[in-house]
């Protein structure tokens, strides 16, 4: 038996003082106050830090400099580090069919061990996204039309471990792949993802399992009918639909989304529909000059296009308590629960009875000093 001790115990809602939290193999037992323990616990002192349950990044590329896509075991290791517990590597569409299913297959079989344990499925950020948006463009082989006989090798190599399935929904042809993607995973969630689509378009994917706004105001289009008129498009739609989670990428300057914008979307979406995000990417292109000065924690590719972030989650977290006056419980509301809920998985994001014992203990702003994957106290 494991038992944290000396905690402040992060709830959705509220924090218990000077807690006890007990693990009996890849569960938590109990969380509550401070009792007596039983005899022979692996004892771990919080030291009078928070403790919160493993964060869950559904959408990153890549962490510190090694891409997802070919090199998981490395890319999970500084995730874990950086209390992440449960990660979803995101395949860009700059992916070619043979590397979708190349990567696809590598992920998961990383996923079976060590710290790729921390690897629980993939977030397909592609292949049918609008052209015009996005990083890396050049790098984009899927301009065409739509093609069973091209998605089909991917849907059959992926389908069963991704969670998450990226779309522009005004791709002519979008609908028949979402369906042939569902036949294959029932319970796949889609998001509407660089997209200039009209509401109804992005509607009529709401019963087929779109519940996410990626990257939500970024590469996102706008749809004026008059020049002098602000349109309706992704970000109204996202903002609109009570159905749909908005993902945020929280940089420190506020530069993927101004810190203004951030209150706004937490203002509109409410704390049930925020997922933090760090989308990070290792195109390492050059910071452009003006404007960014001191820029940390952004991505550029080698068009002096943002593309993604530097960001783990922890320091997301961080950077969206300072952005909107965010509480500790909030935080982890937006970095663990409401993502776990958005796969409706009840099992994961909160410290509870009967809960997995993924855990993390940190300070009150979110620097990570201690990880707890599957019940197992971690070495960072
Ligand atoms: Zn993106």
């Amino acid at each position: 038996m494991l038992a944290i001790v000396n905690a402040y115990i992060v709830k959705p809602d509220h924090i218990i003082p000077d807690g006890v939290i007990l693990c009996r193999g890849k569960k938590i037992v109990y969380a509550g106050p401070k009792k007596p323990l039983p005899e022979n616990c692996e004892i771990i002192d919080a030291k009078g830090n928070f403790a919160g349950p493993g964060l869950i990044d559904i959408h990153t590329h890549a962490a510190g400099s090694y891409w997802y896509y070919n090199e998981p075991e490395k890319a999970a290791r500084i995730t874990l580090a950086h209390g992440t517990t449960s990660v979803y590597p995101t395949l860009y569409y700059d992916l070619d069919q043979k590397q979708y299913i190349e990567s696809a297959a590598l992920n998961r079989k990383v996923s079976k061990k060590g710290a790729g344990r921390v690897i629980r499925g993939l977030y397909m950020e592609g292949p049918y996204l609008n052209p015009k948006f996005g990083a890396n463009q050049s790098g984009n082989v899927w301009k065409g039309p739509i093609k069973k006989e091209e998605y089909m090798p991917i849907i059959e190599a992926a389908a069963d471990f991704a969670q998450f399935w990226s779309v522009a929904p005004e791709r002519p042809g979008v609908k028949g792949f979402v369906s042939d993607v569902r036949r294959a995973n029932p319970n796949i969630v889609f998001t509407v993802a660089h997209s200039e689509a009209a509401p109804s378009d992005i509607e009529e994917l709401i019963p087929l399992g779109l519940k996410i706004g990626t990257h939500h105001t970024n590469a996102t289009g706008d749809r004026p009918k008059y020049p002098e008129v602000r349109g309706v498009c992704v970000d109204e739609t996202v903002n609109s639909r009570d159905e749909i989670y908005a993902e945020i990428i929280s940089d420190s300057k506020g530069i993927h989304v101004d810190p203004y914008m951030q209150r706004l979307i937490l203002k509109i979406k409410g704390k049930d529909k925020i997922i933090l995000i760090s989308d990070a990417c290792v195109f390492d292109g050059p910071v452009p000059g003006e404007g960014y000065e001191g820029v940390t924690d952004i991505n550029f590719d080698w068009d002096g296009q943002i593309a993604g972030s530097k960001l783990t989650l922890d320091v997301a977290c961080r950077n969206f308590m300072m952005h909107t006056g965010s509480s500790i419980c909030d935080v982890f509301r937006f970095a663990s629960l409401n993502p776990a809920r958005a796969m409706g998985d009840l099992s994961r994001g909160h410290i509870s009875e009967g809960a997995d014992a993924d855990m993390i203990i940190v300070d009150g702003f979110m620097k990570v000093k201690k990880v707890i994957l599957q019940g197992e106290l971690q070495k960072i």
